[in-house]
């Protein structure tokens, strides 16, 4: 999508601070972050969000990618968080599928 701020930074037609890449994924630091680790891992395909006919095979890959990033940011052993807002009353603001990983530090204890 054209006008789509996470297809230019997945696709490196605008840089970013990448923290993890492969053929369908990246994952990049979140510009306005909510703890120690915030990062946005995002399919390189548009998707407007989860709901919206993603393929399992991208879904693995976003998977996996959370892995690497949790490994290479140390928190895979003491938790973090994946979030993915969708939709307005969720907040979602970019509207291509992004999950955040949240961690490095004691998380809130609410969920909404
Ligand atoms: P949402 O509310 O849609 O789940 O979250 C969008 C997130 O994207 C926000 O946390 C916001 O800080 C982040 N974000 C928006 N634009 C950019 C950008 O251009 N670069 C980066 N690194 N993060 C962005
Ligand atoms: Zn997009």
């Amino acid at each position: 999508m054209s006008d789509c701020i996470f297809c230019k930074i997945a696709n490196h037609e605008i840089e970013s601070n990448y923290v993890y890449e492969d053929d369908l994924v990246t994952a990049f630091r979140d510009m306005n972050p909510q703890a120690p680790t915030h990062v946005l891992v995002v399919p390189k395909a548009h998707y407007a969000n989860i709901v919206d006919g993603v393929p399992a095979q991208t879904l693995a890959a976003m998977a996996h990618a959370v892995d690497e990033v949790a490994k290479k940011e140390g928190i895979r052993e003491s938790g973090f968080r994946v979030v993915a807002n969708t939709g307005d009353d969720a907040g979602q603001t970019v509207h291509h599928l992004h999950w955040h990983v949240i961690g490095g530090a004691r998380l809130t204890d609410g969920m909404a």
